[in-house]
């Protein structure tokens, strides 16, 4: 009883992990070319009710193609999209139970912020009295009461993006697709407005898609986030799966950074596998098996923040997950600093370490030029081998 509870929990936060879910946006072999080019190859995606997914991707890779088929505003070379169980072939843009909100924001001028936001409503032929109450809920929830009548040129960045958002919700769409919508804000005032989106999506439970070339933005929001790479996804998973147990090279470079290490399997144990680096005496011992044979080229990825720094050599000698080197470069970023440190083969390896004391208070690590040990824990490695 306690097991079948304890799924419940897992699975209201996790619904794609619930066999007996059905996916709300199902997308079959979805492909999208431009004359002989292919900006969407044959992707396959499902997304439950209530979530919020990230596509995420540098510029190009084809995410705000695949959100513009979603909408119906592009029409896709091959696949199928069903969103709700209803196909969407034949179904135009305005007959989708999907709003879609540009980075653009696209206000009305003209318009006060209750205009703007009942404008679409309007059209639809509601009656006047549930407009009004629908307006008012919807400026409540995007913290606007007190703006109804300012035109968007009275308005802060900030407040802008909440009216275009309050103005897709106020419709209730099904699901809400994003495209960079944090894109025209600045840093401090979009790492504020994440969490106010955050917030809101999880009172109204609307299923939100948001296109993203910003991972930081991606983690911060997401329930899951499919990482996009020349029209495929390379990846798709929640922020902890992609951050600590990257499938690909360039996942585990796009998503944060990651010091890279080629080399070839040494040993295939049934719960490790050990892996000696091309050009150096370093050698990782990693702590789970791996579907690898001995001798595979492989590559190893290692986070900066998983590395740990002394000045003074380790009481005990390993032959794995230690390396001696030079304290090369080191940049001061307030909160934590990065240190680059030179190995015998001259390769860099970068370390983050939070400044937890202050400067004065004997909190350096090493200087320029200093001789560090660097060891790292037997599960932080991560074995890759495409
Ligand atoms: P960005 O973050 O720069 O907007 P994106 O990942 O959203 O990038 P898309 O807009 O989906 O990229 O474009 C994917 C590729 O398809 C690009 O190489 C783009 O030049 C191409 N493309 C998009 N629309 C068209 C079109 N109408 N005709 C021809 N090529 C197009």
């Amino acid at each position: 009883m306690n097991t079948q509870t304890d799924n419940n929990n897992l699975f209201a936060d996790q619904p794609w992990l619930d066999p007996e879910r059905s996916p709300f946006v199902k997308i079959q072999s979805l492909t999208k070319t431009f004359g002989s080019f292919t900006a969407v190859s044959s992707v396959d995606l499902d997304i439950y009710e209530g979530e919020l997914f990230s596509l995420l991707g540098g510029s190009g890779c084809g995410k705000s193609t695949l959100l513009r088929m979603l909408a119906g505003f592009e029409t896709p070379t091959s696949g199928n999209i069903f969103i709700d169980d209803t196909d969407m072939s034949n179904v135009p843009p305005y007959q989708r139970p999907v709003n879609m909100m540009f980075q653009s924001y696209a206000l009305f001028p003209h318009m006060s912020v209750e205009q703007n936001i009942a404008y679409g409503l309007k059209q639809d032929g509601i009656a006047k009295n549930d407009i009004a109450e629908r307006v008012e809920n919807m400026l409540t929830i995007v913290q606007l009461t007190q703006f109804a009548k300012r035109k968007p040129h009275q308005l802060s960045g900030g407040q802008r993006q909440r009216v275009a958002l309050a103005r897709a919700l106020v419709k209730k769409p099904k699901v809400l697709l994003l495209d960079e919508p944090l894109g025209a804000l600045d840093k401090r005032l979009r790492e504020q407005t994440q969490f106010e989106l955050m917030n809101i999506q999880e009172q109204l439970g609307i299923t939100f898609i948001v296109v993203t070339h910003d991972q930081e933005e991606a983690m911060t929001l997401s329930t899951r986030i499919a990482v996009m790479d020349q029209g495929r996804f390379s990846q798709i998973g929640t922020p902890t799966d992609i951050y600590e147990y990257p499938e690909t090279r360039f996942v585990a470079n796009f998503i944060g950074s990651a010091n890279m290490f080629e080399g070839r399997v040494v040993e295939n144990g049934a719960d490790y596998v050990t892996v000696k680096t091309v050009g150096s005496d370093l050698s990782f011992y990693i702590d789970h098996s791996a579907a690898v044979r001995e001798n595979t080229a492989v590559w190893v990825a290692l986070r900066p923040e998983k590395i740990l720094v002394s000045a003074t050599p380790p009481e005990e000698q390993s032959q794995y997950n230690s390396v001696e080197g030079v304290v090369d470069d080191i940049g001061y970023l307030g909160n934590f600093s990065i240190y680059k440190i030179r190995l015998a083969n001259d390769k860099i390896i970068e370390i983050t370490h939070p400044n937890q004391s202050r400067p004065k208070h004997g909190s350096h690590l090493a200087q320029w030029e200093e001789k560090v040990y660097l060891r790292w824990a037997d599960h932080s490695p991560v074995l890759l081998t495409k």
